[in-house]
């Protein structure tokens, strides 16, 4: 395991921000993760896993050893009578990875097109988008307790997934270092074409999970800053999950706030750029760091913004929101510092 000191951050994370790890290091290859282990057993300094940095927000200087997730390799497992299993290396990217699915002629993945980041991450989150959350077609994933250097098998309860959340997240962060991730595709498509903005856009005979894929990417591309543009990490905060009574009393002041009823019953969860938005902080800025003007959940960096500047613009906003609707926003990223 090769070791590098004092190491720029700006190139591992998508909001640019100029933050330096003390330490930094490449897995590509299982025995790196081994040895990850055992050198943060001895050392007893903080590690912090890495894929392509599109959900995290560094507000200083990170003191321990950031591990960059490089591994890869996507394969077929088997196939059983109405399902294939597809495993891919943590360091694969995201939306490479789906399109690869769609060339070897599988469906499934195609709503999440476009989300940056890699396969690794995806479970951490359980990435989410246009109706389709990546516990639909999650079957396994591999990890290495960082604890012990043991290596094991998690299935779809032991991740506990949630909205944008799962135990990788908020029971045990930082714990696994995830190695691969095994997908279970139906061999029978089910499109999931009912969310707002893809409903109505395909005849039936033109569907396909190219198409599919195509038509998420277009979308997305006009909703949302392009961070290789201008730095940003997506959505900054989750939609909020409330109670329906807490609903309805803000209903009652704001006809007009979104709901959307949850599949546990008596909760409803709003639309946080709808909060944002009528709070007039859509496009808001101060010095390089804002609100994005194209999305009201985005901040951006307009470059040259520190984490520190871009942690206030959302601390802003979950004042102002708090202030208007007595609403807490979450952030989604992992803010480090
Ligand atoms: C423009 C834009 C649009 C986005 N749209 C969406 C969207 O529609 N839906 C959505 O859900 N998300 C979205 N995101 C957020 C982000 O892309 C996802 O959360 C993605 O899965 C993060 O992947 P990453 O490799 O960049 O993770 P990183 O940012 O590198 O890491 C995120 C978290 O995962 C951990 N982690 C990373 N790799 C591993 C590993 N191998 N093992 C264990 N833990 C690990 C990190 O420590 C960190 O806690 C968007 C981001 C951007 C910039």
């Amino acid at each position: 395991m090769n070791i590098l000191e004092t190491v720029s951050l700006k190139p591992y994370n998508t909001f640019r921000v100029d933050a330096v790890s003390r330490y930094f290091t490449r897995i590509q290859k299982l025995e790196d993760v081994q040895n990850l282990a055992r050198w943060y057993q001895h050392s007893k300094t903080p590690v912090l896993f890495v894929g392509g940095g599109s959900n995290l927000l560094f507000k200083e200087d990170y003191p321990g050893l950031v591990a960059h997730c490089e591994l890869s390799g996507k394969t077929c497992l088997y196939a059983d009578e109405s399902a294939r299993y597809i495993r891919a290396g943590a360091g694969e990217n995201w939306h490479d990875f789906v399109r690869w699915t769609i060339d070897q002629g599988y469906a499934g993945l195609e709503n999440l097109s476009l989300i940056p980041g890699t396969v690794g991450a995806a479970p951490v989150q359980n990435i989410g988008a246009y109706g389709v959350e990546l516990v639909d077609y999650f079957y396994s994933l591999d990890a290495v307790d960082m604890q012990t250097g043991e290596v094991c098998q998690f299935d779809v309860q032991d991740c506990q997934f949630s909205y944008r959340d799962s135990f990788f997240k908020s029971i045990q962060p930082g714990r696994y270092f995830i190695t691969a991730v095994t997908f279970r595709l139906p061999k029978q498509p089910e499109w999931k074409l009912d969310y707002a903005g893809l409903q109505g856009q395909l005849d039936d005979h033109q569907i396909s999970a190219r198409r599919v894929s195509d038509l998420v990417s277009d979308i997305r591309r006009s909703k949302l800053p392009d961070p290789a543009v201008m730095g940003n990490a997506g959505s900054f905060f989750k939609n909020p999950v409330l109670e329906e009574k807490v609903w309805l009393e803000i209903r009652a002041r704001f006809p007009e706030v979104p709901g959307y009823p949850q599949k546990e019953e008596g909760l409803i969860k709003t639309s946080a750029a709808w909060l944002i938005d009528q709070c007039g902080l859509k496009g808001y800025r101060v010095g390089a760091a804002g609100v994005s003007e194209q999305h009201a959940l985005v901040l951006v960096n307009h470059g040259g913004a520190t984490g520190k500047h871009i942690w206030s613009i959302a601390e802003t906003l979950i004042r102002a929101v708090e202030d208007r609707f007595s609403v807490t926003l979450e952030p989604e990223p992992r803010v480090i510092g």
